[in-house]
């Protein structure tokens, strides 16, 4: 019943939290302040009422259109605050799953509290750059170069926390940190390794399809983003991203081609929100990365 209750009310707070994720992604590109004017409407200006304002539930009784002057709101807003709401409410029911356990030390469940925090922070900052990307191809350093470094702090915090609990209670970890027989500082260096190595693999893709085609065909935004997501996940999690991504990528290419066959754009120079579909990667390697690689190692017969 708690673990009901507590997702839930991480579902709520998510969609919340991806409520302010909108505002965020409409004025930051505008370069509007994000607490000033009120909520209002895009295209009358129109301030909006509270319960005009409601995460979701406001988006399908108006119909997706303005209260006041019909315009069409758009389908970001109740998918951003979706994404952030279902992604916080699957994290949350892990975590419940864990913390009730009533033979898990309190200590454990600090650990695994703090862990899963991480986790809904780097989920929320994965829905925003994927709206920002998707929207306009544009995935801000302030967001994947300080995701990175929040990512890699972070990650030390856990890998320090981990080592001290497994010393203290010696009990195994789920991080997976403390069965390596490395020390803290050989696990920190691979992780900065690890965060330079996935830049470098999309840097490698995008001078190699430059010297191929003498044109722009991945981002340095992307390059950044592959960062973030090793500082998060460790290279064999922000792997996974990248092949998840890429894939749906090349999914997302081939339906434009279908789609705009006999038109006379060509579906080779129009560009792709790469970041976007690497951020759906990186979700779905947070939540499911080590079954994945679990899967992938039976499979490969490790
Ligand atoms: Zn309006």
């Amino acid at each position: 019943m708690i673990r009901v209750l507590g997702t839930i009310f991480a579902g709520i707070l998510g969609l919340a939290f991806g409520s302010f994720l909108n505002v965020c992604a409409s004025r930051w590109p505008a370069g509007e302040s994000m607490v000033r004017p009120r909520s209002h409407c895009r295209s009358c200006a129109r301030a909006l009422a509270w319960w005009e304002n409601v995460p979701l539930a406001s988006w399908l009784a108006l119909g997706g259109r303005c209260h006041g002057c019909r315009g069409w709101i758009g389908c970001r807003y109740p998918l951003a605050e979706l994404a952030v709401g279902v992604l916080w409410a699957i994290s949350a029911w892990r975590f419940f799953a864990m913390a009730l356990d009533p033979r898990m030390p309190a200590a454990l469940v600090f650990y695994e509290l703090a862990k899963t925090a991480g986790a809904l922070l780097f989920l929320w900052l994965l829905t925003a750059l994927a709206v920002l990307d998707a929207e306009h191809l544009w995935l801000p350093d302030k967001l994947t170069l300080s995701g990175a470094v929040i990512g890699y702090l972070f990650f030390l915090g856990q890998l320090f926390s981990a080592q001290k609990l497994a010393s203290l209670t010696g009990l195994p970890l789920t991080a997976g940190l403390e069965k390596a027989p490395w020390g803290f500082y050989d696990i920190a260096g691979r992780r900065l390794l690890a965060v330079f190595a996935a830049a470098g693999l999309v840097l490698l893709i995008r001078w190699t399809y430059w010297l191929l085609r003498r044109r722009e065909g991945v981002g340095l935004g992307d390059a950044k983003l592959m960062a973030m997501l090793a500082a998060w996940l460790g290279l064999p999690g922000a792997l996974v991203a990248f092949v998840l991504g890429v894939t749906l990528g090349f999914l997302a290419a081939l339906a434009a081609l279908a789609r705009s066959a006999g038109q006379q754009e060509s579906w080779a120079t129009a560009r792709l929100p790469l970041g976007a579909f690497l951020c759906i990667g990186g979700a779905v390697s947070n939540l499911w990365g080590q079954q994945i690689i679990a899967l992938y190692m039976r499979w490969r017969g490790f």
